[in-house]
């Protein structure tokens, strides 16, 4: 259903999977992918299993867009997918079936065309302390600066069929607005390997320090789904006033969104304080798409 690179290492280890591309407008992901199964078909000296899977999603990249056009269903939301379902149904499937199979489980994304998120690494609050606890380590070792570990109740997420299997799994974000950026594809290319050595697969690696790292742990219901923070109120334009990454104040305003003819203005208020890892790029909004999101 989508192309598959797989590496066994000489000496036995764990079974790491690594996706891109859930998100057909997510190019990062897919290109530091690319880049790990040039790197490994050259010179594969691992100890275990490297799975990887540079575009889950084809038919949605092929289209450019976050969703296939066939049934429209984000990917991210229809876990754990049917295997005699609606393509990208059976992609799930598929993928879950794989994540099942794992010991370890990265998956990376972006904001895809429409926003930018603060680059990040993040996890369910899984209610087993034993897999939570590899999941710090391998966001902490991943060695982006900012680690959000959202509630562990979300479903129809790789990470929600990853929770459902116990099996350790993070996954990332980097900025978005459909870029494919040097610094994206370098942050996730270290951090893979950071992630590959810290669970023992790569012997002769040395990581990158890593510096300090600012962690939220959120276990509210709401916490990480970002399609539902701070709707637009109608169609139109939206203007942001705050930058990705500041700290707002609750009641502070993120942005202004005026309808089509610039009549009719509305703000789009801070529902909390903490900081926007969540903004907006795309100036169209619909009525309810999310203009950002306060961590
Ligand atoms: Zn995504």
């Amino acid at each position: 259903m989508f192309a598959i690179r797989e590496f066994v290492g000489s000496t036995p280890g764990p079974r790491l999977l690594i996706t891109g591309g859930v998100h057909g407008d997510e190019f990062e992901p897919i290109a530091v992918i690319q880049r790990l199964i040039t790197g490994f078909s050259e010179k594969s000296e691992l100890n275990g299993t490297l799975t990887l899977v540079p575009i889950v999603n084809e038919a949605a990249f092929l289209r450019g867009h976050r969703v296939a056009a066939e049934d429209g269903l984000d990917l991210a939301r229809t876990f754990p997918g049917s295997a005699d379902g609606s393509l990208t149904e059976r992609v799930a499937d598929q993928l879950a079936g794989m994540i099942q199979q794992s010991d370890f489980y990265i998956d990376l994304h972006t904001g895809g065309t429409e926003i930018s998120v603060l680059p990040m690494t993040g996890y369910m609050l899984h209610s087993d302390e034993s897999v939570l606890a590899k999941q710090r380590d391998m966001a902490r070792a991943f060695g982006i600066p900012f680690i959000w570990g959202t509630s562990a109740g979300l479903d129809g997420r790789s990470m929600s069929a990853a929770r459902d299997a116990d099996v350790p799994a993070i996954y990332a974000e980097y900025l978005g607005s459909a870029t494919c950026s040097d610094a994206g594809i370098e942050a996730y290319f270290d951090g893979c390997l950071n992630v590959m050595a810290a669970i023992g697969m790569l012997t002769d690696f040395v990581p990158k320090p890593v510096g300090e790292i600012e962690v939220v742990e959120d276990n509210s219901e709401a916490s990480g789904h970002m399609q539902l923070c701070h709707p637009a109120p109608f169609a139109g334009l939206f203007y942001p006033e705050v930058e990705l990454g500041e700290s707002v104040s609750e009641n502070a305003i993120l942005g202004t969104v005026v309808d089509f003819t610039g009549e009719t203005s509305g703000n789009i208020i801070a529902e909390k304080s903490g900081r926007v890892v969540v903004l907006r790029t795309f100036p169209r909004v619909r009525e309810g798409d999310s203009c950002g999101v306060i961590a």
